[in-house]
């Protein structure tokens, strides 16, 4: 059987095999509480995932892959002087 994502299985019973090759990507989130809302990783983000929300800002996880595809590393880590941009 041809599993819906081409990963034939035998039984057509449900397989998921996840590579090396392929990293899990997961969203980035902001520590508000640290956060000084000076606004340089919203500058950043290539998918507009950041939003200022007034006293801080705040990653849009439906947005957020981690730059992937993009850059090597999270290019809103890379910029935020206070650290606060964590995995989510
Ligand atoms: S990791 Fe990349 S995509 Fe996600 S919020 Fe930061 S800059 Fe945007
Ligand atoms: S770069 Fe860091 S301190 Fe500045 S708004 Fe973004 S999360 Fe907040």
């Amino acid at each position: 059987m041809r599993h819906p994502q081409g990963i034939t299985t035998s039984e057509g019973a449900a397989l998921f095999r996840p590579t090396q090759a392929r990293r899990t990507i997961m969203a980035m989130k902001i520590n508000a509480d640290e956060c000084t809302a000076c606004g340089d990783c919203a500058a950043e983000c290539p998918n507009s995932a950041i939003m200022n929300k007034g006293a801080f800002f705040k990653i849009n996880p439906d947005k957020c892959n981690e730059c992937e595809g993009i850059s090597e590393f999270q290019k809103c880590v890379d910029v935020c002087t206070a650290g606060c941009i964590v995995p989510a």
